[in-house]
């Protein structure tokens, strides 16, 4: 072996060893052997290198969920090593956060609604509360890894440009990502908002247990994000899982889209909202809506199982073609529990075809404000980069 590759090897076996931790959260030094599949020695000299470097941390915590043996001390990722910005930019709200290497929302700003702002003003806001945040942590931007940007919006096929005017007028054809990386001098991932929930849902929630997800995210509208071993599937124009656009009523209403009769004009938390204002009020939004069908108003119940009913239909015809090992769903409707999820699910045994209709439908684990971590999360980490910095 020459000296070259003796270098490349033991390079190789650090940043598999990083990577375990990473993705696995705390181990001890015997299952990072097995994992990676090196020698406990090699791990041993790795940890201590690791460790000199401020690379890991031992970590007395809680073992990861991955872990089978739990005693000793674990050796962890320091996650503080760097950190990321995410920015979930949302139709009623924006927020920005300081988050560390695992994804873990540190600080939070809200920014307020910027839908109808002009893309430069709004993205001067953002900008002003991303350096308020790094200025109250006292950190520096070197420290900064990258920008993650979140938006319920289309977007070009190399996430760079809006696409769509329906959600932000004023970004349309904006290079918004381009944007932000020259007023923050660092990389910027820009990620649909459905796409990046599905990646924090199989990370973190509901998911974490199965390498093939399909994410479907109620609001407004209804949108969906594909995980296939592990990674967003966005298609080849970026637009995979819009199933709120699956016309289920050829004369159905006229949908934004140009389509009639799309999933969203039936089930979308706006268009629910709006079935019932002639019987609960003119400002009804969907949260009053699950509140009274919480309370058991007869109309709110049966708008709310009718939305369930519609997305399970669209469900099941998506899984015929798909076959994920779960369907994850987030946003309002689930807050009406089997009200929603009851006809939703004989729906979709009806669309799915046999073998495929026992996949398992179920509510989002992770909590209201996960688009945050969500928008964190759309930030690759290069550990390789990290580590280099500090040899
Ligand atoms: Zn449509």
């Amino acid at each position: 072996m020459t000296a070259g590759t003796s270098v490349n090897v033991k390079r190789s076996n650090r940043l598999s060893v990083l990577q375990t931790l990473h993705a696995r959260g705390p181990m001890r030094q015997a299952e990072i052997a097995r994992a990676c599949n090196l020698s406990t020695s090699t791990v041993s000299a790795i940890v201590s290198e690791a460790r000199a470097q401020g690379l890991v941390v031992m970590s007395d915590s809680e073992l990861g969920a991955a872990t089978s043996d739990r005693r000793g001390t674990a050796v962890a990722f320091n996650p503080e090593l760097g950190y990321v910005i995410g920015i979930d930019i949302g139709q009623t709200v924006t927020r920005v956060a300081l988050g560390d290497l695992e994804y873990r929302p540190l600080s939070v700003e809200t920014v307020r609604s910027i839908v109808n702002t002009p893309s430069d003003e709004a993205t001067q806001r953002i900008i002003s509360a991303t350096q308020r945040l790094m200025e109250n942590a006292g950190i520096d931007s070197g420290r900064i890894v990258g920008v993650g940007l979140g938006m319920p919006s289309p977007q070009d096929a190399d996430h760079r440009t809006i696409e769509g005017q329906h959600i932000f007028p004023g970004w349309t054809g904006e290079r918004i990502r381009q944007e932000f990386e020259n007023l923050l001098q660092k990389p910027v991932f820009l990620e649909n908002d459905a796409d990046a929930a599905a990646l924090a849902e199989s990370r973190w929630g509901a998911g974490r247990d199965v390498t093939s997800l399909l994410h479907v995210l109620t609001h407004a509208g209804v949108g969906a994000g594909i995980v296939l071993n592990g990674e967003i599937y966005r298609g080849a124009s970026g637009r995979a899982g819009e199933i709120g656009h699956i016309s289920i009523d050829a004369h159905g209403p006229l949908c934004y889209c140009g389509n009639r009769g799309c999933l969203q004009t039936y089930a979308g938390g706006d268009a629910v909202a709006a079935v019932l204002r002639p019987f609960h009020g003119d400002d009804t939004s969907i949260d009053d809506v699950l509140l009274a069908a919480h309370e058991g108003e007869r109309t709110a119940i049966r708008a709310v199982r009718d939305a369930g009913h519609f997305i399970g239909r669209v469900l099941g015809e998506v899984a015929n073609i798909l076959n994920p090992e779960k369907i994850v769903v987030s946003g309002c409707f689930p807050r009406a529990g089997e009200i929603f999820f009851g006809p939703l699910r004989s729906e979709f045994d009806l669309k799915a075809m046999h073998g495929i209709a026992d996949i398992q439908i179920v509510p989002s684990e992770l909590p209201d404000d996960a688009t945050i971590r969500a928008a964190l999360g759309i930030v690759p980490i290069d550990l390789e980069q990290l580590y280099e910095i500090r040899d």
